[in-house]
């Protein structure tokens, strides 16, 4: 008898319901499974309620894998813009918020209300609350167990996402799935989390709840936004990026001053010589953290007093300050999981498995891993479509 589906979507996400709606559009009779029992739950939580649905910066150099190059195919072939026209299209309002964050004006309700309409149109049939117990393959069909129900088709797709934030639900089992299926997996590791710090580092925790502006930086990369201090170590947008790229036993930079000149100091020092280093340091930061840093400098007395030399040593340190985090605050706070399914082992047109025709891995579950600010999103969508229009 023929196969009930032509295929057969795990995990009812933004990559898997994305993806079911597009191949239901195109006259696929499309299957998709969740164990949660709701869809998209990760999208009602994201960007504080409100969705940073994608980035208009988008572009390959935005992510990390070990194959820099596998997310370009799809992720031109369907752009932010693309996701912008099917927003609008839903008549849901957004604003950029910053550095080309793009967010629902309303409620990230709206884009999972939307997602489950484009299924409705493409008559995706939709089974929440369903745990996934067997999946196997045999004559080139899928046969998948869910919720005491079998079903089977000739594709199948891996959107279970990544293992960030277990108490939402999210799992390994697409590792599990893919390894079984002959996919291969780059470590998964915490991504966009805050690091932790310890020792003489620890000291910092005292400024629990102080924000700055910095340039944080690790090996190549930097990131101008903010940090936060926390009562575990440090956070903010600028950590959680550099977070992406930081190895245990690496060191984080941070200059706390990148708006101004590398000489500044010694300015001060020849315009305000009664001035102190605390009192220069207060002008320029939220007073905690000056006060922390100047009790760290240690150049007591006023600046016309001070040697150029000690001024310029402070002003060095002050723009290059080193940390050695501990670690990070694990799955249980990272925003996304990098490393995951192997590129090496999929199509980048298509996202189909190279070993195993009709086998599909879309989404976070992929070794594919955006920067803050929508890049996860937008990454979720176009491997979805890329998927979507192959099946
Ligand atoms: P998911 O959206 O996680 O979907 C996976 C689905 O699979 C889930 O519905 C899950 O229930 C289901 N599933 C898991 N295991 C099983 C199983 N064993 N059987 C059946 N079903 C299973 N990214 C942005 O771009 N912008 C943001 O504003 C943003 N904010 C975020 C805020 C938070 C707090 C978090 C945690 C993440 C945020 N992200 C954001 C990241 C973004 O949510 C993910 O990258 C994106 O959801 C990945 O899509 P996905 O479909 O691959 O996985």
């Amino acid at each position: 008898p023929p196969a009930p589906y032509d295929a057969i979507i795990l995990g009812a996400g933004a990559a898997g319901l994305m993806c079911a709606a597009v191949a239901g559009q195109r006259g696929r009779r499309v299957l998709l499974i969740d164990h949660a029992e709701a869809p998209g739950k990760k999208i009602l939580i994201s960007g504080g309620g409100r969705c940073n649905f994608t980035n208009i910066h988008t572009a390959p150099d935005r992510y990390l894998s070990q194959n820099p190059h596998f997310a370009r195919s799809a992720l031109s072939r369907y752009t932010a813009q693309d996701f912008l026209a099917l927003v609008e299209s839903h008549g849901i309002a957004w604003h950029e918020k910053t550095l080309g964050q793009l967010f629902c004006d309303g409620s990230a309700r709206q884009i999972v209300a939307m997602l489950l309409e484009e299924c409705a149109k493409g008559a995706v049939e939709l089974r929440c609350g369903q745990g996934v117990s067997e999946v196997d393959h045999a004559d080139g069909l899928f046969r998948v167990l869910a919720g005491g129900q079998s079903a089977t088709a000739p594709a199948l797709v891996i959107a279970t996402g990544g293992p960030s934030i277990p108490k939402m639900g999210a799992t390994g089992f697409a590792y599990e799935l893919g390894r079984r299926f002959g996919l291969k997996i780059v470590q998964p590791r915490p991504a966009l989390v805050p690091l932790t710090l310890s020792g003489a580092d620890a000291l910092f925790r005292d400024l629990s709840g102080v924000s700055t502006p910095v340039v944080a930086r690790c090996g190549k990369m930097a990131f101008r936004e903010a940090a936060l201090f926390t009562h575990r170590g440090l956070s903010g947008p600028a950590i959680l990026q550099i977070s992406s790229y930081w190895k245990h036993g690496e060191d984080i930079a941070i200059d706390y001053l990148p708006d101004h000149a590398a000489d500044w100091l010694l300015i001060a020092k020849r315009t305000s010589p009664r001035a102190t280093v605390r009192r220069v340091l207060r002008h320029a930061l939220p007073e905690r953290l000056a006060d922390a840093l100047d009790a760290r400098l240690a150049l007591a007395g006023d600046l016309g007093n001070l040697s150029d030399r000690a001024l310029g040593a402070a002003q060095a340190r002050l723009a290059d300050w080193r940390f050695t985090p501990t670690g990070s605050e694990g799955f249980a706070k990272a925003e996304v999981t990098a490393g995951g399914i192997d590129t090496d082992g999929l199509s980048s047109r298509t996202m189909e498995s190279r070993r195993l025709p009709g086998l599909y891995a879309i989404g976070e579950a992929v070794d594919v891993t955006g920067w803050l600010g929508g890049y996860n999103f937008q990454w979720a969508w176009a491997s979805a479509r890329a998927a979507g229009e192959a099946l």
